[in-house]
């Protein structure tokens, strides 16, 4: 038997851990026949609820799951990690500003990035799901100066999945004929989903769907505003979608993108695309089965799109200045 993953998750007893954690332990992110260890992280009030989850993961009889750590120490959550799903946020309260909100989570993400730095296995990847996840895993990644930049990820797989099912339902195409769809920017409502450099069934998009009023309108609009659309239908803030992004991100990390595709994921910039260097940057990424991967280079953008980038740019750059005093 090969050795169990150990996969740290933070926020384990969330509405997108609740989702999640399942899932892990039934062998659909890693496969079947490697054992996994679950080690949650909660914030201490939220360890009883978190000991309930752990009762449910244990009558799910997974065989593959090992074993379940719970605590509410990092040190202890990041222990010989290979995978660190980092979920759990500080929520925007009432009354807070843009830059409380960041503040609140630096103080999480700068602990848990050296925490992973100092207890985490050699070979751990990190992704960052809780908002504003671009910046929190900014932070992380600058607390801890000895793992490699580029095993640290933003997540915008929930944005990509949005927009090819947009994109699937207008043009009446299976979603799975829908490629090379990249997020370009930050996890927020200034994100750009890059209809123009994506193709249904091999074509480019915009040969397919001519309706160039509604790729620049209401495709942008509504893959920016999907959160809020679940929200005012469900009355609770996406969740199982936001889970099966997690497991999409995480499968084409480790498993790489298919021939001639890429994936979207925030990664730490090193000046691609004229975006500043050391922003966390959602990029179309080619990975392989290795565990490397690279920024696809040579899309062109035209002049609509590439006034999308500048805003998306002049946000993380605002937000990297409200937590510049956490980036050490
Ligand atoms: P969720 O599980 O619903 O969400 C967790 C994070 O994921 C949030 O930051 C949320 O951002 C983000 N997220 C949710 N939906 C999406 C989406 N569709 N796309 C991208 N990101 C998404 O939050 P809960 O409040 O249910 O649970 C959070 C848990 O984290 C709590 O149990 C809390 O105790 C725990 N926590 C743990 C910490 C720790 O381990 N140290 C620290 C802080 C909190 P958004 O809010 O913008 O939706």
């Amino acid at each position: 038997k090969p050795n169990p993953v150990h996969v740290a998750v933070t926020g384990g007893a969330g509405q997108v851990g609740y989702a999640l954690l399942f899932r892990i332990a039934s062998g659909q992110v890693f496969g079947p026949d490697v054992p996994i260890v679950l080690r949650l992280l909660e914030v201490t009030p939220a360890l009883k609820a978190l000991e309930g989850v752990a009762m449910e993961l244990s009558d799910g009889a997974f065989p593959a799951l090992t074993d379940v750590v719970l605590t509410d120490k990092p040190a202890e959550a990041f222990d010989g990690a290979s995978w660190a799903l980092l979920l759990g946020a500080s929520p925007r309260k009432d009354g807070m500003e843009r830059g409380d909100l960041l503040a609140a989570n630096g103080a999480l993400f700068g602990p848990q990035g050296q925490a992973i730095g100092q207890h985490a296995a050699s070979d751990i990847r990190t992704i960052v799901v809780g908002n504003p996840c671009n910046t929190n895993a900014m932070i992380a990644a600058a607390n801890a100066p000895d793992v490699p930049a580029d095993r640290w990820f933003a997540m915008t797989r929930l944005d990509e999945n949005r927009a090819k099912s947009q994109l699937a339902a207008k043009s009446g195409t299976p979603v799975g004929e829908v490629s090379n769809l990249a997020i370009w920017g930050n996890h927020s409502a200034t994100q750009y989903p890059d209809f123009a450099n994506a193709r249904i069934g091999g074509r480019p998009v915009p040969e397919v769907i001519t309706d160039d009023a509604w790729l620049n309108g209401e495709f942008i609009s509504s893959v920016q505003k999907r959160g809020a659309a679940i929200i005012a239908a469900r009355g609770l803030s996406s969740a199982a979608s936001a889970a099966n992004a997690v497991i999409d991100n995480v499968r084409s990390l480790n498993a790489g993108t298919p021939a001639g595709d890429w994936t979207s994921v925030g990664v730490q910039s090193r000046g691609e695309y004229g975006v500043p260097e050391g922003l966390f940057f959602s990029y179309p990424v080619v990975a392989k089965s290795d565990g490397t991967w690279t920024v696809q280079e040579g899309l062109q953008h035209d002049e609509r799109a590439a006034d999308r980038l500048r805003v998306t740019i002049a946000e993380l750059e605002e937000e990297r200045a409200a937590v510049r005093h956490l980036l050490g």
